[in-house]
Protein backbone atom coordinates (compact mmCIF):
# COMPACT_ATOMS: atom_id res chain seq x y z
CA UNK A 1 0.00 0.00 0.00
CA UNK A 2 1.17 3.63 -0.88
CA UNK A 3 2.05 6.20 2.43
CA UNK A 4 -0.44 8.94 0.81
CA UNK A 5 -1.79 10.88 3.97
CA UNK A 6 -5.26 11.52 3.43
CA UNK A 7 -6.53 15.05 4.01
CA UNK A 8 -9.50 14.73 6.86
CA UNK A 9 -10.95 18.05 5.09
CA UNK A 10 -12.61 17.85 1.94
CA UNK A 11 -12.63 20.34 -0.92
CA UNK A 12 -15.63 22.22 -1.76
CA UNK A 13 -13.94 24.51 -4.13
CA UNK A 14 -13.87 22.46 -6.92
CA UNK A 15 -17.32 22.85 -7.53
CA UNK A 16 -17.83 26.63 -6.55
CA UNK A 17 -15.30 28.46 -4.90
CA UNK A 18 -16.23 30.65 -2.08
CA UNK A 19 -18.13 28.87 0.21
CA UNK A 20 -21.28 30.46 0.87
CA UNK A 21 -20.55 33.58 -0.37
CA UNK A 22 -19.41 31.84 -3.69
CA UNK A 23 -20.51 34.35 -7.00
CA UNK A 24 -20.25 31.18 -8.91
CA UNK A 25 -23.24 29.42 -7.08
CA UNK A 26 -25.08 32.60 -7.05
CA UNK A 27 -25.22 32.33 -10.82
CA UNK A 28 -25.79 28.58 -10.68
CA UNK A 29 -28.83 29.26 -8.58
CA UNK A 30 -29.64 31.72 -11.41
CA UNK A 31 -29.15 29.47 -14.22
CA UNK A 32 -31.26 26.83 -12.34
CA UNK A 33 -34.00 29.40 -11.64
CA UNK A 34 -34.33 30.28 -15.38
CA UNK A 35 -33.98 26.78 -16.66
CA UNK A 36 -36.46 25.45 -13.99
CA UNK A 37 -39.23 28.30 -15.70
CA UNK A 38 -38.59 26.80 -19.08
CA UNK A 39 -38.99 23.33 -18.20
CA UNK A 40 -42.77 24.47 -16.58
CA UNK A 41 -43.34 26.45 -20.13
CA UNK A 42 -41.99 24.03 -22.12
CA UNK A 43 -44.38 20.94 -20.14
CA UNK A 44 -47.13 23.39 -20.28
CA UNK A 45 -47.59 24.13 -23.83
CA UNK A 46 -47.51 20.14 -24.85
CA UNK A 47 -50.71 18.93 -25.65
CA UNK A 48 -50.83 15.29 -25.87
CA UNK A 49 -52.13 14.52 -29.33
CA UNK A 50 -52.38 10.99 -28.99
CA UNK A 51 -50.07 9.85 -32.47
CA UNK A 52 -46.11 9.02 -32.46
CA UNK A 53 -45.59 12.82 -32.21
CA UNK A 54 -45.70 12.29 -28.43
CA UNK A 55 -42.67 10.49 -28.05
CA UNK A 56 -40.84 13.23 -30.56
CA UNK A 57 -42.07 15.77 -27.49
CA UNK A 58 -41.70 13.70 -24.81
CA UNK A 59 -38.38 12.89 -25.53
CA UNK A 60 -37.60 16.21 -25.70
CA UNK A 61 -39.19 17.26 -22.47
CA UNK A 62 -37.64 14.32 -20.77
CA UNK A 63 -33.83 15.52 -22.30
CA UNK A 64 -34.83 18.92 -20.18
CA UNK A 65 -36.27 17.01 -17.07
CA UNK A 66 -32.68 15.75 -17.23
CA UNK A 67 -30.78 18.95 -17.34
CA UNK A 68 -32.35 20.42 -14.62
CA UNK A 69 -32.56 17.60 -12.47
CA UNK A 70 -28.67 18.13 -12.47
CA UNK A 71 -28.96 21.21 -11.82
CA UNK A 72 -31.01 21.48 -8.63
CA UNK A 73 -29.51 17.85 -6.98
CA UNK A 74 -25.68 20.01 -7.47
CA UNK A 75 -27.56 23.11 -5.94
CA UNK A 76 -29.43 20.94 -3.19
CA UNK A 77 -25.44 18.58 -2.69
CA UNK A 78 -23.49 22.09 -2.03
CA UNK A 79 -26.07 23.41 0.28
CA UNK A 80 -25.63 20.26 2.36
CA UNK A 81 -22.03 20.19 2.57
CA UNK A 82 -21.97 23.75 3.42
CA UNK A 83 -24.32 23.64 6.46
CA UNK A 84 -23.00 20.09 7.67
CA UNK A 85 -19.86 21.54 7.61
CA UNK A 86 -20.13 24.96 9.79
CA UNK A 87 -23.69 25.20 11.68
CA UNK A 88 -22.65 28.43 12.21
CA UNK A 89 -22.50 29.72 8.34
CA UNK A 90 -25.44 32.32 8.38
CA UNK A 91 -25.49 32.87 5.02
CA UNK A 92 -26.57 28.78 4.31
CA UNK A 93 -30.20 29.46 5.51
CA UNK A 94 -30.81 31.70 2.67
CA UNK A 95 -29.13 29.48 0.16
CA UNK A 96 -30.82 26.58 1.50
CA UNK A 97 -34.27 29.34 1.44
CA UNK A 98 -33.59 29.57 -2.42
CA UNK A 99 -32.58 25.73 -3.46
CA UNK A 100 -36.22 24.78 -1.70
CA UNK A 101 -38.47 27.49 -3.72
CA UNK A 102 -36.25 26.31 -7.03
CA UNK A 103 -37.66 22.68 -6.09
CA UNK A 104 -40.67 23.56 -5.33
CA UNK A 105 -41.35 25.19 -8.97
CA UNK A 106 -39.52 22.46 -10.43
CA UNK A 107 -42.44 19.68 -9.02
CA UNK A 108 -45.37 21.88 -10.06
CA UNK A 109 -43.62 21.11 -13.75
CA UNK A 110 -43.24 17.41 -13.06
CA UNK A 111 -46.95 17.25 -11.81
CA UNK A 112 -48.07 18.81 -14.98
CA UNK A 113 -45.98 16.56 -16.92
CA UNK A 114 -47.26 13.74 -15.13
CA UNK A 115 -51.09 14.68 -15.52
CA UNK A 116 -49.89 14.94 -18.88
CA UNK A 117 -48.77 11.73 -19.35
CA UNK A 118 -51.86 10.34 -17.91
CA UNK A 119 -53.74 11.44 -21.08
CA UNK A 120 -51.95 9.39 -23.36
CA UNK A 121 -53.82 6.53 -24.04
CA UNK A 122 -52.16 2.70 -23.47
CA UNK A 123 -51.88 2.26 -27.07
CA UNK A 124 -49.62 4.63 -27.81
CA UNK A 125 -48.17 4.65 -24.43
CA UNK A 126 -46.75 1.67 -25.18
CA UNK A 127 -45.68 2.12 -29.18
CA UNK A 128 -43.86 5.64 -27.33
CA UNK A 129 -42.11 3.11 -25.14
CA UNK A 130 -40.54 1.67 -27.67
CA UNK A 131 -38.63 4.49 -29.39
CA UNK A 132 -34.53 5.64 -28.90
CA UNK A 133 -34.00 7.31 -26.25
CA UNK A 134 -37.38 6.59 -24.04
CA UNK A 135 -37.11 2.52 -24.14
CA UNK A 136 -34.73 2.77 -21.53
CA UNK A 137 -36.74 4.96 -19.09
CA UNK A 138 -39.87 2.94 -19.90
CA UNK A 139 -40.13 1.88 -16.02
CA UNK A 140 -39.48 5.04 -14.78
CA UNK A 141 -42.02 6.91 -17.35
CA UNK A 142 -44.62 4.24 -16.89
CA UNK A 143 -44.33 4.24 -13.13
CA UNK A 144 -44.89 7.80 -12.86
CA UNK A 145 -48.09 7.72 -15.54
CA UNK A 146 -49.59 4.91 -13.38
CA UNK A 147 -49.55 7.07 -9.81
CA UNK A 148 -50.34 10.09 -11.26
CA UNK A 149 -53.06 7.99 -12.82
CA UNK A 150 -54.11 7.53 -9.09
CA UNK A 151 -53.93 10.70 -8.00
CA UNK A 152 -56.66 13.67 -8.26
CA UNK A 153 -56.66 16.75 -11.38
CA UNK A 154 -53.85 18.43 -11.41
CA UNK A 155 -55.43 21.29 -9.97
CA UNK A 156 -56.45 19.94 -6.57
CA UNK A 157 -52.72 17.76 -6.62
CA UNK A 158 -51.28 21.55 -6.80
CA UNK A 159 -53.62 22.78 -4.23
CA UNK A 160 -53.02 20.15 -1.74
CA UNK A 161 -49.05 21.12 -2.38
CA UNK A 162 -49.77 24.64 -1.87
CA UNK A 163 -51.69 23.68 1.47
CA UNK A 164 -49.19 20.79 2.55
CA UNK A 165 -46.80 23.98 3.05
CA UNK A 166 -48.71 25.09 6.09
CA UNK A 167 -50.57 22.17 6.64
CA UNK A 168 -48.53 19.15 6.36
CA UNK A 169 -44.68 19.87 6.27
CA UNK A 170 -45.36 23.05 9.41
CA UNK A 171 -46.39 20.11 12.01
CA UNK A 172 -42.94 18.49 10.59
CA UNK A 173 -41.11 21.70 11.26
CA UNK A 174 -43.27 21.98 14.60
CA UNK A 175 -41.89 19.08 15.86
CA UNK A 176 -38.07 19.88 15.52
CA UNK A 177 -38.86 23.38 17.09
CA UNK A 178 -40.15 21.32 20.37
CA UNK A 179 -37.27 19.04 20.06
CA UNK A 180 -35.00 22.06 20.12
CA UNK A 181 -36.94 23.09 23.52
CA UNK A 182 -36.42 20.49 25.21
CA UNK A 183 -34.37 20.06 27.52
CA UNK A 184 -33.45 16.98 29.84
CA UNK A 185 -32.61 17.31 33.60
CA UNK A 186 -30.23 15.51 35.26
CA UNK A 187 -28.70 15.72 38.41
CA UNK A 188 -24.10 15.95 38.11
CA UNK A 189 -22.32 16.90 41.69
CA UNK A 190 -25.15 17.95 42.89
CA UNK A 191 -26.13 20.50 39.98
CA UNK A 192 -29.23 19.88 37.92
CA UNK A 193 -27.89 20.12 34.45
CA UNK A 194 -29.77 20.68 31.77
CA UNK A 195 -29.05 18.48 28.31
CA UNK A 196 -29.95 18.35 25.07
CA UNK A 197 -32.10 15.42 23.98
CA UNK A 198 -28.89 14.81 21.70
CA UNK A 199 -26.59 14.82 24.41
CA UNK A 200 -28.69 13.05 27.01
CA UNK A 201 -29.43 9.73 24.20
CA UNK A 202 -25.53 9.80 24.31
CA UNK A 203 -25.82 8.88 28.07
CA UNK A 204 -27.74 5.83 27.21
CA UNK A 205 -24.64 4.21 26.32
CA UNK A 206 -22.89 5.16 30.10
CA UNK A 207 -21.45 2.12 31.43
CA UNK A 208 -22.97 3.05 35.00
CA UNK A 209 -26.32 1.84 35.34
CA UNK A 210 -27.22 4.50 37.65
CA UNK A 211 -26.28 7.20 35.37
CA UNK A 212 -28.58 5.43 32.31
CA UNK A 213 -31.81 4.84 34.80
CA UNK A 214 -31.19 8.31 35.93
CA UNK A 215 -31.03 9.83 32.41
CA UNK A 216 -33.90 7.75 31.19
CA UNK A 217 -36.62 8.88 33.93
CA UNK A 218 -35.40 12.07 33.28
CA UNK A 219 -36.05 11.49 29.50
CA UNK A 220 -39.44 10.15 29.74
CA UNK A 221 -40.37 13.12 32.23
CA UNK A 222 -38.96 15.81 29.42
CA UNK A 223 -41.07 13.60 26.77
CA UNK A 224 -43.80 13.71 29.49
CA UNK A 225 -44.22 17.33 29.72
CA UNK A 226 -44.16 17.62 26.08
CA UNK A 227 -45.93 15.03 25.10
CA UNK A 228 -49.96 17.06 25.24
CA UNK A 229 -48.25 19.54 22.08
CA UNK A 230 -46.46 15.82 20.34
CA UNK A 231 -49.27 13.99 20.47
CA UNK A 232 -51.39 17.13 19.08
CA UNK A 233 -48.53 17.47 16.31
CA UNK A 234 -48.50 13.91 15.45
CA UNK A 235 -52.48 13.18 15.12
CA UNK A 236 -52.52 16.13 12.84
CA UNK A 237 -49.84 15.31 10.40
CA UNK A 238 -51.46 11.71 10.14
CA UNK A 239 -54.63 13.67 9.81
CA UNK A 240 -53.43 15.46 7.00
CA UNK A 241 -52.18 12.53 4.82
CA UNK A 242 -55.17 10.29 5.95
CA UNK A 243 -57.47 13.31 4.38
CA UNK A 244 -55.30 13.65 1.32
CA UNK A 245 -55.09 9.56 0.78
CA UNK A 246 -59.17 9.24 1.53
CA UNK A 247 -59.38 12.01 -1.38
CA UNK A 248 -57.42 10.10 -4.06
CA UNK A 249 -59.77 7.34 -2.72
CA UNK A 250 -56.52 5.36 -0.93
CA UNK A 251 -57.51 2.61 1.66
CA UNK A 252 -54.17 1.85 2.42
CA UNK A 253 -51.99 3.21 4.21
CA UNK A 254 -48.85 1.43 3.19
CA UNK A 255 -49.84 2.08 -0.43
CA UNK A 256 -47.69 4.91 -0.79
CA UNK A 257 -45.02 3.97 1.34
CA UNK A 258 -44.88 0.54 -0.57
CA UNK A 259 -45.14 2.70 -4.03
CA UNK A 260 -42.01 5.02 -2.88
CA UNK A 261 -39.64 1.79 -2.36
CA UNK A 262 -41.56 0.01 -5.28
CA UNK A 263 -42.27 -3.15 -3.74
CA UNK A 264 -45.08 -5.61 -2.84
CA UNK A 265 -46.86 -5.92 0.32
CA UNK A 266 -46.99 -9.30 0.31
CA UNK A 267 -42.63 -9.02 0.52
CA UNK A 268 -43.65 -6.54 3.08
CA UNK A 269 -45.19 -9.34 4.94
CA UNK A 270 -43.33 -11.98 4.14
CA UNK A 271 -40.10 -10.36 5.78
CA UNK A 272 -41.75 -9.27 8.82
CA UNK A 273 -43.36 -13.30 9.21
CA UNK A 274 -39.71 -14.24 8.96
CA UNK A 275 -38.69 -12.21 11.35
CA UNK A 276 -40.96 -12.64 13.40
CA UNK A 277 -40.99 -16.67 13.69
CA UNK A 278 -37.11 -16.27 13.74
CA UNK A 279 -35.92 -13.85 16.35
CA UNK A 280 -35.88 -15.99 19.13
CA UNK A 281 -32.08 -15.88 19.45
CA UNK A 282 -32.25 -12.36 19.75
CA UNK A 283 -34.32 -12.80 22.74
CA UNK A 284 -31.37 -14.71 24.08
CA UNK A 285 -28.81 -12.44 23.25
CA UNK A 286 -30.44 -9.69 25.04
CA UNK A 287 -31.07 -12.54 28.20
CA UNK A 288 -27.12 -12.90 27.82
CA UNK A 289 -26.24 -9.83 27.65
CA UNK A 290 -28.45 -9.03 30.77
CA UNK A 291 -26.73 -11.59 32.73
CA UNK A 292 -23.22 -10.18 32.16
CA UNK A 293 -24.72 -6.98 33.50
CA UNK A 294 -25.85 -8.46 36.61
CA UNK A 295 -29.16 -8.04 35.83
CA UNK A 296 -32.52 -9.96 35.87
CA UNK A 297 -33.88 -8.74 33.00
CA UNK A 298 -32.65 -5.53 30.41
CA UNK A 299 -34.19 -2.11 30.61
CA UNK A 300 -34.87 0.06 27.76
CA UNK A 301 -31.90 2.31 29.17
CA UNK A 302 -29.64 -0.59 29.27
CA UNK A 303 -29.78 -2.15 25.84
CA UNK A 304 -26.66 0.23 24.65
CA UNK A 305 -24.80 -0.36 27.58
CA UNK A 306 -21.12 -1.67 26.82
CA UNK A 307 -20.20 -4.70 28.14
CA UNK A 308 -16.56 -3.98 28.67
CA UNK A 309 -14.29 -1.06 27.53
CA UNK A 310 -12.07 -2.45 25.20
CA UNK A 311 -12.48 0.79 22.70
CA UNK A 312 -8.61 1.03 20.57
CA UNK A 313 -7.99 4.26 19.19
CA UNK A 314 -7.73 3.84 15.34
CA UNK A 315 -6.50 7.48 13.22
CA UNK A 316 -8.15 8.38 10.59
CA UNK A 317 -4.69 7.22 8.26
CA UNK A 318 -5.41 3.46 9.92
CA UNK A 319 -9.07 4.03 9.38
CA UNK A 320 -8.67 4.30 6.02
CA UNK A 321 -6.02 1.66 4.96
CA UNK A 322 -7.81 -0.75 6.83
CA UNK A 323 -11.10 -0.08 4.30
CA UNK A 324 -9.05 -0.22 1.76
CA UNK A 325 -7.35 -3.37 2.05
CA UNK A 326 -10.62 -5.40 2.80
CA UNK A 327 -12.38 -3.57 0.07
CA UNK A 328 -9.42 -5.24 -1.78
CA UNK A 329 -10.41 -8.87 -0.75
CA UNK A 330 -13.61 -7.73 -2.68
CA UNK A 331 -13.15 -6.14 -5.20
CA UNK A 332 -11.07 -3.90 -7.55
CA UNK A 333 -13.78 -1.38 -8.66
CA UNK A 334 -14.85 -0.43 -4.88
CA UNK A 335 -11.30 -0.30 -3.46
CA UNK A 336 -10.35 1.68 -6.84
CA UNK A 337 -13.45 4.20 -5.96
CA UNK A 338 -12.45 4.24 -2.36
CA UNK A 339 -9.36 5.25 -3.10
CA UNK A 340 -9.80 8.02 -5.20
CA UNK A 341 -12.21 9.24 -2.71
CA UNK A 342 -9.47 9.24 -0.24
CA UNK A 343 -6.94 10.83 -2.31
CA UNK A 344 -9.09 13.40 -3.86
CA UNK A 345 -10.55 15.07 -0.55
CA UNK A 346 -13.94 13.84 -0.90
CA UNK A 347 -14.57 12.80 2.91
CA UNK A 348 -14.96 15.74 5.35
CA UNK A 349 -13.89 13.81 8.70
CA UNK A 350 -11.94 16.32 10.99
CA UNK A 351 -13.26 16.03 14.59
CA UNK A 352 -13.68 19.86 15.25
CA UNK A 353 -16.57 22.15 16.93
CA UNK A 354 -19.53 23.63 14.85
CA UNK A 355 -19.90 20.64 12.23
CA UNK A 356 -23.55 18.93 12.28
CA UNK A 357 -24.02 15.47 14.04
CA UNK A 358 -24.05 12.38 12.23
CA UNK A 359 -22.96 11.51 8.85
CA UNK A 360 -24.01 11.73 5.19
CA UNK A 361 -23.62 11.07 1.13
CA UNK A 362 -24.37 13.43 -1.28
CA UNK A 363 -23.63 13.70 -5.16
CA UNK A 364 -22.36 16.39 -7.62
CA UNK A 365 -23.72 15.18 -10.72
CA UNK A 366 -22.36 17.67 -12.78
CA UNK A 367 -18.82 16.51 -11.99
CA UNK A 368 -19.70 13.27 -11.18
CA UNK A 369 -17.97 13.32 -7.55
CA UNK A 370 -19.26 11.97 -4.45
CA UNK A 371 -18.70 13.76 -1.44
CA UNK A 372 -19.03 12.23 2.15
CA UNK A 373 -19.61 14.00 5.67
CA UNK A 374 -19.31 12.49 9.17
CA UNK A 375 -17.18 13.53 12.42
CA UNK A 376 -14.06 10.77 12.83
CA UNK A 377 -12.73 10.43 16.13
CA UNK A 378 -11.14 7.33 16.12
CA UNK A 379 -14.31 4.68 17.58
CA UNK A 380 -14.62 1.13 15.51
CA UNK A 381 -17.96 2.61 14.91
CA UNK A 382 -16.66 5.44 13.29
CA UNK A 383 -14.74 3.11 10.67
CA UNK A 384 -17.87 1.20 10.15
CA UNK A 385 -19.63 4.64 9.05
CA UNK A 386 -17.07 5.77 7.08
CA UNK A 387 -17.10 2.10 4.90
CA UNK A 388 -21.18 2.90 4.84
CA UNK A 389 -20.95 6.21 3.34
CA UNK A 390 -18.31 4.93 0.60
CA UNK A 391 -21.04 2.09 0.14
CA UNK A 392 -23.55 4.87 -0.93
CA UNK A 393 -20.53 6.77 -2.65
CA UNK A 394 -19.78 3.30 -4.63
CA UNK A 395 -24.03 2.92 -5.46
CA UNK A 396 -23.86 6.26 -7.38
CA UNK A 397 -20.49 5.27 -9.17
CA UNK A 398 -21.93 2.19 -10.43
CA UNK A 399 -24.77 4.11 -11.61
CA UNK A 400 -22.43 7.16 -13.43
CA UNK A 401 -23.07 6.24 -16.77
CA UNK A 402 -26.73 5.68 -16.67
CA UNK A 403 -29.53 8.32 -17.32
CA UNK A 404 -30.51 10.72 -14.65
CA UNK A 405 -34.01 9.57 -14.63
CA UNK A 406 -32.68 5.95 -14.20
CA UNK A 407 -30.61 6.73 -10.64
CA UNK A 408 -33.60 7.40 -8.15
CA UNK A 409 -33.14 4.62 -5.61
CA UNK A 410 -35.84 4.34 -3.33
CA UNK A 411 -34.63 3.96 0.64
CA UNK A 412 -35.28 0.49 0.87
CA UNK A 413 -32.05 -0.41 -1.87
CA UNK A 414 -30.48 2.62 -0.72
CA UNK A 415 -28.94 1.11 2.27
CA UNK A 416 -28.04 -2.11 0.51
CA UNK A 417 -24.71 -0.83 -1.22
CA UNK A 418 -23.58 0.52 2.31
CA UNK A 419 -24.46 -2.18 4.51
CA UNK A 420 -22.82 -4.17 2.36
CA UNK A 421 -19.84 -2.00 2.59
CA UNK A 422 -20.05 -2.27 6.42
CA UNK A 423 -20.45 -5.61 7.14
CA UNK A 424 -16.97 -6.14 4.73
CA UNK A 425 -15.18 -4.16 7.65
CA UNK A 426 -17.39 -5.12 10.27
CA UNK A 427 -16.67 -8.76 9.73
CA UNK A 428 -12.72 -7.74 9.24
CA UNK A 429 -12.57 -6.38 12.71
CA UNK A 430 -14.49 -9.06 14.40
CA UNK A 431 -11.79 -10.91 12.83
CA UNK A 432 -8.54 -9.14 13.22
CA UNK A 433 -9.57 -8.23 17.40
CA UNK A 434 -6.33 -9.17 19.07
CA UNK A 435 -7.89 -9.79 22.62
CA UNK A 436 -10.99 -11.57 23.20
CA UNK A 437 -12.43 -8.71 24.70
CA UNK A 438 -12.41 -6.42 21.78
CA UNK A 439 -13.81 -9.36 19.77
CA UNK A 440 -16.81 -9.64 21.73
CA UNK A 441 -16.80 -6.12 21.98
CA UNK A 442 -16.95 -6.02 17.99
CA UNK A 443 -19.01 -8.95 17.86
CA UNK A 444 -21.75 -7.25 20.04
CA UNK A 445 -21.64 -4.21 17.81
CA UNK A 446 -23.33 -6.38 15.18
CA UNK A 447 -25.74 -7.95 17.01
CA UNK A 448 -26.65 -5.08 18.17
CA UNK A 449 -27.45 -3.58 14.59
CA UNK A 450 -29.78 -6.86 14.35
CA UNK A 451 -31.50 -6.29 17.21
CA UNK A 452 -32.42 -2.69 16.19
CA UNK A 453 -33.26 -3.96 12.98
CA UNK A 454 -35.16 -6.63 13.59
CA UNK A 455 -37.00 -5.80 16.93
CA UNK A 456 -36.32 -1.68 17.04
CA UNK A 457 -37.44 -0.83 13.88
CA UNK A 458 -40.38 -3.58 14.09
CA UNK A 459 -42.02 -1.82 16.91
CA UNK A 460 -41.88 0.90 15.14
CA UNK A 461 -43.41 -0.06 12.38
CA UNK A 462 -46.25 -2.00 14.17
CA UNK A 463 -46.84 1.27 15.74
CA UNK A 464 -47.25 2.73 13.01
CA UNK A 465 -49.57 0.76 11.17
CA UNK A 466 -52.10 0.67 14.45
CA UNK A 467 -51.66 4.65 15.53
CA UNK A 468 -52.61 4.94 11.30
CA UNK A 469 -55.79 2.50 11.35
CA UNK A 470 -56.89 4.16 15.18
CA UNK A 471 -56.37 7.53 13.84
CA UNK A 472 -58.89 6.93 11.09
CA UNK A 473 -61.44 6.55 13.70
CA UNK A 474 -60.63 10.29 15.35
CA UNK A 475 -57.95 11.60 17.47
CA UNK A 476 -55.74 8.82 18.90
CA UNK A 477 -54.85 10.49 22.57
CA UNK A 478 -51.94 10.26 24.67
CA UNK A 479 -52.51 7.51 26.86
CA UNK A 480 -53.61 5.41 23.94
CA UNK A 481 -50.52 6.59 21.96
CA UNK A 482 -48.23 5.49 24.86
CA UNK A 483 -49.96 2.02 25.08
CA UNK A 484 -50.02 1.22 21.09
CA UNK A 485 -46.10 1.79 21.91
CA UNK A 486 -45.66 0.03 24.33
CA UNK A 487 -47.71 -3.08 23.47
CA UNK A 488 -45.66 -2.47 20.09
CA UNK A 489 -42.42 -2.56 21.99
CA UNK A 490 -42.82 -5.93 23.77
CA UNK A 491 -44.29 -7.85 21.01
CA UNK A 492 -41.02 -6.64 18.72
CA UNK A 493 -38.52 -7.75 21.69
CA UNK A 494 -40.24 -10.47 22.64
CA UNK A 495 -40.85 -9.64 25.98
CA UNK A 496 -37.39 -9.58 26.81
CA UNK A 497 -37.22 -6.00 28.71
CA UNK A 498 -38.11 -4.76 32.25
CA UNK A 499 -39.03 -1.38 31.00
CA UNK A 500 -40.00 -0.02 28.19
CA UNK A 501 -39.81 3.38 26.67
CA UNK A 502 -43.76 3.60 26.10
CA UNK A 503 -42.86 7.41 24.78
CA UNK A 504 -40.89 6.53 21.83
CA UNK A 505 -43.71 7.82 19.59
CA UNK A 506 -42.50 11.40 21.20
CA UNK A 507 -38.56 11.04 20.86
CA UNK A 508 -38.00 9.53 17.65
CA UNK A 509 -37.71 12.20 15.05
CA UNK A 510 -38.71 9.57 12.12
CA UNK A 511 -42.61 9.28 13.00
CA UNK A 512 -42.77 13.15 12.48
CA UNK A 513 -40.97 13.31 8.60
CA UNK A 514 -43.13 14.63 6.30
CA UNK A 515 -40.74 13.91 2.90
CA UNK A 516 -41.33 10.09 3.31
CA UNK A 517 -44.22 8.46 5.38
CA UNK A 518 -43.74 4.95 7.26
CA UNK A 519 -39.75 5.99 7.69
CA UNK A 520 -38.90 2.25 9.21
CA UNK A 521 -39.24 -0.90 6.98
CA UNK A 522 -37.13 0.51 4.98
CA UNK A 523 -33.93 0.13 6.82
CA UNK A 524 -34.97 -3.90 7.82
CA UNK A 525 -35.56 -4.00 4.16
CA UNK A 526 -32.13 -2.90 2.97
CA UNK A 527 -30.17 -4.49 5.88
CA UNK A 528 -31.78 -7.88 4.99
CA UNK A 529 -31.47 -7.65 1.16
CA UNK A 530 -27.88 -6.85 1.72
CA UNK A 531 -26.84 -9.64 4.26
CA UNK A 532 -28.34 -11.45 1.14
CA UNK A 533 -26.51 -10.13 -1.14
CA UNK A 534 -23.00 -10.70 1.34
CA UNK A 535 -23.66 -13.93 1.54
CA UNK A 536 -23.73 -14.73 -2.14
CA UNK A 537 -20.19 -11.92 -2.23
CA UNK A 538 -18.91 -14.37 0.50
CA UNK A 539 -19.42 -17.91 -1.53
CA UNK A 540 -17.62 -16.74 -4.87
CA UNK A 541 -15.32 -14.19 -3.91
CA UNK A 542 -13.52 -11.77 -6.26
CA UNK A 543 -15.28 -12.53 -9.29
CA UNK A 544 -18.60 -11.46 -7.19
CA UNK A 545 -18.21 -7.95 -8.08
CA UNK A 546 -18.89 -7.42 -11.21
CA UNK A 547 -22.45 -9.13 -10.74
CA UNK A 548 -22.66 -6.72 -7.33
CA UNK A 549 -22.01 -3.87 -10.09
CA UNK A 550 -24.68 -4.88 -12.68
CA UNK A 551 -27.60 -5.60 -9.21
CA UNK A 552 -26.31 -1.83 -8.08
CA UNK A 553 -27.37 -0.26 -11.53
CA UNK A 554 -30.83 -1.95 -11.73
CA UNK A 555 -31.40 -0.59 -8.69
CA UNK A 556 -33.61 2.40 -9.94
CA UNK A 557 -35.34 1.27 -12.91
CA UNK A 558 -36.94 -2.09 -11.54
CA UNK A 559 -38.98 -3.35 -8.82
CA UNK A 560 -37.52 -4.71 -5.75
CA UNK A 561 -38.96 -8.19 -6.71
CA UNK A 562 -37.97 -8.08 -9.75
CA UNK A 563 -34.83 -6.79 -9.11
CA UNK A 564 -34.43 -9.99 -6.75
CA UNK A 565 -35.34 -12.44 -9.30
CA UNK A 566 -33.03 -10.88 -12.72
CA UNK A 567 -29.83 -10.92 -10.21
CA UNK A 568 -30.44 -12.94 -7.14
CA UNK A 569 -32.69 -15.40 -8.18
CA UNK A 570 -34.83 -15.55 -5.67
CA UNK A 571 -38.78 -14.63 -4.59
CA UNK A 572 -39.00 -11.96 -2.02
CA UNK A 573 -42.31 -13.13 -1.76
CA UNK A 574 -41.38 -16.09 -0.34
CA UNK A 575 -39.49 -17.06 2.92
CA UNK A 576 -36.47 -18.61 1.66
CA UNK A 577 -34.10 -15.27 0.97
CA UNK A 578 -35.32 -13.89 4.18
CA UNK A 579 -34.74 -17.22 6.33
CA UNK A 580 -31.26 -16.78 4.87
CA UNK A 581 -30.61 -12.82 5.94
CA UNK A 582 -31.94 -13.79 9.31
CA UNK A 583 -29.81 -16.48 9.82
CA UNK A 584 -26.70 -14.64 9.59
CA UNK A 585 -27.64 -12.54 12.40
CA UNK A 586 -28.33 -15.33 14.16
CA UNK A 587 -25.25 -16.56 13.33
CA UNK A 588 -23.50 -13.97 15.60
CA UNK A 589 -26.11 -13.92 18.26
CA UNK A 590 -24.72 -18.01 18.51
CA UNK A 591 -21.16 -17.06 18.54
CA UNK A 592 -21.66 -14.15 20.74
CA UNK A 593 -23.51 -16.75 23.60
CA UNK A 594 -20.31 -19.47 22.61
CA UNK A 595 -18.04 -16.43 23.45
CA UNK A 596 -19.86 -15.36 26.68
CA UNK A 597 -20.72 -19.11 27.76
CA UNK A 598 -18.44 -19.33 30.73
ZN1 LIG B 1 -27.00 5.06 4.85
Amino acid sequence: MTTTTYSEVWDLDVFFSGGSASPEFAAHLEETKTMVENFKAKVSSWNPTNTSEDGQQLLSIVHAFEQVTKKVRQAGAFVSCLQAQNTEDRLVEGLRGNVTGISAEFQIGLTDLDQKLTSINAEVWSSILEQEGLKELAFVLSERRQEASEKLSKDEETLINALSVDGYHGWGQLYDVIVGTTKVEINENDTTKALSVGQAANKFSHPDRNVRKEVFAAWEKAWGDKSAYLSKTLNHLAGFRLKVYKQRGWEEVLKEPLAINRMKKETLDTMWKVISDKKAPLVKFLERKAELLGLEKLSWYDLDAPLGQAETKISYQEGAEFILEHFEKFGDEMTGFAKKAFEEQWIEAEDRPGKKPGGFHTYFPEDSQSRIFMTYSGTPSNVSTLAHELGHGFHTYAMRDLHTLNRNYAMNVAETASTFAEMIVADASVKNATTEEEKLALLEDKVQRSVALLMNIHARFLFETRFYEERKEGIVSTERLNQLMEEAQKEAYGDALEEYHPLFWASKLHFYITGVPFYNFPYTFGYLFSLGIYAQAIEEGKGYEEKYISLLKDTASMTVEELALKHLNVDLTQPEFWEKGVQLCIDDVEEFLQLTNK
